[in-house]
């Protein structure tokens, strides 16, 4: 750690060295068109050592994304065994099925892939998700899936140690979870509002509630802010929150809030920052490896936002594969690349496909290198 410590010092310096030596040689030409390639070379060795040089590649280029192709796919397929799936926009669109999402997945794990389904979603458990994943044609088992309800009942069960009561603000996949991990709790179902100010201002609060977890909750409501907020006036409460995004994908034009719009007003109310389990955070990730072998070098997570899914993908130093299925555009990929802004460049993905199943029609004119071995060493017998 010192060792890199001392390196990424170095690098820094390098950085700042070359961007006022070209600066010097190039006055009238503007900088981010002239130092661009020079400087972004200095600032991956600088990101490589700010994660730890976690990959086998030894740097995760967050300054340029690659398109996969039918050139560059067999290189891909060969340098992970692992591959996170994000959900919603990525393999279904509510109850419609990605096309060919489902061939994708069945090729990578033929190809001996280990799929993992990492979602921000609340509002299933994994057993409902298991469910989801059979009735749209998935192969999936619920021991793959990762979703923030099980993350929050998870952490509050394994970070907490609570003996009381959990108010939670959230619906029957936080419900279930809770249940399955033995956890008492209040809050879920209707609580429309009653009485004035005078009635609000000396609500009754349940002396049991030890923490507040607040996911996706379609009976959201000003009286559930307030009390959710209240009992979060103790400076002691755990605030725990499934997820912060904005809205849900559609492909209608409409808007459906998301679970950040219900995390974000309780955190207004109660002037706290929750502990978010959901993506950019790196629980799942830290879950995933205590539970399965998890090579990070060895791993891709594939989402449709830039701003949770590439971004945990860099907080983790995985690399990721950004489709343009869902929320997030490819042309804000372009925005954040030409930023030059290292905060910004965190949201610039390693690759680029329009879709899972752009990926699963790749895969067929591709053979990769690790099958080819197999072929060439067996003479003959065909890889299972
Ligand atoms: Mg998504």
């Amino acid at each position: 750690m010192v060792v890199l410590q001392q390196t990424l010092r170095v690098f820094r310096r390098i950085e700042t060295q070359i961007t006022k030596l070209v600066r010097g040689f190039n006055r009238d030409v503007p900088q981010n068109i002239v130092n661009r390639p020079v400087v972004n070379l200095a600032r991956n060795c600088r990101n490589f050592c700010d994660f730890g040089g976690s990959t086998s590649e030894g740097v995760i280029n967050m300054a340029q994304y690659s398109e996969l192709n039918s050139e560059n796919v067999k290189d891909f397929l060969d340098s992970f065994d692992t591959v996170l799936f994000d959900c919603d926009g990525v393999l279904w669109h509510g109850m419609e099925a990605e096309s060919g999402a489902q061939d994708t997945i069945k090729k990578l794990r033929k190809l001996g892939k280990t799929p993992f389904f990492v979602t921000n979603n609340s509002t299933k458990s994994r057993k409902q998700y298991a469910e989801k994943f059979t009735k749209l044609g998935f192969e999936a088992s619920k021991d793959e899936v990762f979703g923030t309800a099980y993350m929050a009942a998870l952490y509050v069960k394994e970070h907490l140690n609570i003996q009381g009561k959990v108010y939670l603000m959230g619906g029957a996949g936080l419900e279930e979870e809770f249940q399955l991990h033995g956890l008492s709790y209040i809050g879920p179902g209707p609580d429309p509002l009653e009485g004035d100010i005078a009635d609000w201002a000396n609500i009754p609060l349940d002396p049991e509630v030890q923490a507040v977890v607040v996911g996706f909750d379609g009976h959201v409501s000003y009286m559930k802010m307030m009390r959710a907020a209240s009992y979060l006036n103790n400076p002691n409460m755990p605030f725990i929150g499934t997820n912060t995004d904005g809205r849900l994908p559609t492909k209608t034009g409409r808007v459906i809030p998301g679970t950040g719009c219900i995390v974000n007003s309780v955190k207004t109310a109660a002037g706290r920052e929750p502990v978010i389990v959901g993506k950019p955070s790196k629980q799942l990730v830290e879950c995933i490896s205590k539970r399965h072998k998890l090579d990070r070098s060895r791993t891709i997570m594939v989402g449709d936002r830039l701003d949770t899914d590439i971004l945990m993908g860099h907080n983790c130093g995985i690399r990721t594969l950004f489709v343009s299925s869902g929320i997030s555009s490819l042309e804000e990929v372009k925005q954040h690349q030409a930023s030059g802004s290292p905060d910004r460049l965190k949201f610039v993905p390693t690759y680029y496909l329009p879709s899972v199943g752009v990926l699963g029609k790749l895969m067929d004119t591709a053979e990769s290198p690790k099958k080819r071995r197999i072929e060439t060493n067996t003479s003959g017998t065909q890889e299972t």
